[in-house]
């Protein structure tokens, strides 16, 4: 293993910001996975007047501000409190995050499951940060690799059921209220169990209680959004989740985008768009087409943008792309992870091939973790593209 990374344990929100290497990171939770048309674009202007002018997507389905200065935060906390973008305190703020499947309908279980938990989550027990809850109840799970320590999807005969994170098989319940209930319960006995010392779900090593015992596997899962037309709007891609606020003022230039809905692929659906924008301009700063091979990419901001970095990511990532060209698919191409340092934020699994910055050089790790074993330590950028392409070019 590589030396492990500093770990902060907390997740920084917009009232709780993280300093970082080119400023401070202000991340936006959009309530209900989802902001409207003026929210974005108020959104877009905070980052314009108080930050680098950069928004990130995280896998957690999170927006995030970066370059803010202390003294400009309390005036864009300002601006996004008048635009209904954070919570009204840092207490409502702490409370567990809520990720719904983003092409969640009015009238469906996810969004009923989502306005209940938010009345209620007031009154659950204070638990770790990191805490999360996938809101997942269409037809077939799409979450199934997003981070959450409590599921809620469907079973292939459709009923409902809670499943606790690292176990295969969920609980049946009744219906949303039921599933609500025993959620709740679930988080009282998650700390009553010792839940606050593991951290997460997956790593507390108690058996269920029996009032929550499994009966059910959930459906297989669905892949995540396919870019292009959807029932709702139209996807398209943020490169290594950046897009620049200009991009996305341009992309709500159509009159008939209502809003934004996040989600933890480093993707975005423009609610009610019909069209291609830019008629799918590979220039503009967005990605139309699934074979990009930076869709096949997770990439950290790493230096300067982060303290812990002892590497760039981003120009590596771009010219590794370069060098890839297009895939038939980007989505299942072998899977690319750049990471900054050891901690691996931009992707928490495995992948075909990692590349993590040590003592500024990097080591390349084979079908594991970026905090890996590495089979090559010590390379230069232009080494890295190389081991790369020529592991590309013998398979
Ligand atoms: S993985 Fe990247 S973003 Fe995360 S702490 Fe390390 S350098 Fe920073």
């Amino acid at each position: 293993m590589s030396p492990p990374a500093r770990i902060r344990g907390w997740c920084p929100g917009a009232w709780r910001p993280m300093a970082t290497g080119d400023g401070l990171l202000v991340r936006v939770r959009p309530r209900l996975g989802r902001l409207s048309r003026a929210q974005l674009l108020a959104l877009c202007d905070a980052a314009e007047a108080w930050g680098s002018g950069l928004i990130e997507l995280t896998r957690r389905a999170n927006l995030q501000l970066r370059g803010v200065t202390e003294s400009g935060w309390p005036a864009l906390m300002d601006h996004l409190a008048e635009h209904g973008l954070v919570a009204p305190d840092i207490a409502a703020e702490r409370r567990p995050a809520l990720l719904l499947a983003p092409d969640w309908r009015d009238d469906d279980a996810t969004l009923e499951a989502a306005c209940l938990l938010r009345q209620r989550l007031a009154a659950w027990p204070s638990l770790p940060h990191k805490w999360g809850l996938a809101l997942d109840a269409g037809p077939a799970p799409v979450l199934t690799e997003a981070s959450a320590d409590l599921r809620l999807e469907r079973s292939a005969e459709g009923g409902l059921l809670v499943r606790t994170d690292g176990r295969d098989r969920g609980t049946s319940v009744e219906d949303v209220e039921a599933a609500v209930d025993l959620m709740t319960r679930l988080a009282h006995w998650f700390v009553e169990s010792g839940g606050t010392q593991a951290g997460r779900m997956r790593r507390l090593n108690a058996p269920l209680p029996a009032w929550a015992a499994v009966d059910a596997a959930p459906a297989d899962a669905a892949p995540a959004l396919s870019l292009g037309a959807h029932p709702l709007g139209w996807v398209v891609g943020l490169p290594f989740g950046r897009v620049q606020a200009s991009t996305l003022r341009a992309a709500l230039a159509d009159d008939d985008v209502t809003g934004i809905r996040v989600t933890p692929w480093r993707r975005l659906l423009l609610e009610g768009l019909r069209t291609k924008i830019n008629d799918g301009d590979p220039a503009d700063g967005l990605i139309h087409d699934e074979g990009d091979p930076r869709l096949a990419m997770d990439v950290c901001p790493g230096a300067p943008h982060c303290a812990q970095a002892s590497v760039a990511t981003l120009g590596l990532a771009r010219a590794l792309a370069e060098r890839r060209g297009k895939r038939p698919d980007g989505r299942s191409a072998g899977r690319v992870h750049i990471s900054g340092c050891a901690k691996g934020c931009a992707r928490g699994r495995s992948a075909e091939l990692s590349l993590t910055g040590r003592d500024g050089r990097y080591d390349l790790i084979l079908g594991g973790r970026a905090d890996h074993t590495p089979i090559a330590t010590g390379l230069g950028e232009a080494d890295a593209v190389e081991r790369l392409a020529a592991l590309w070019a013998s398979t």
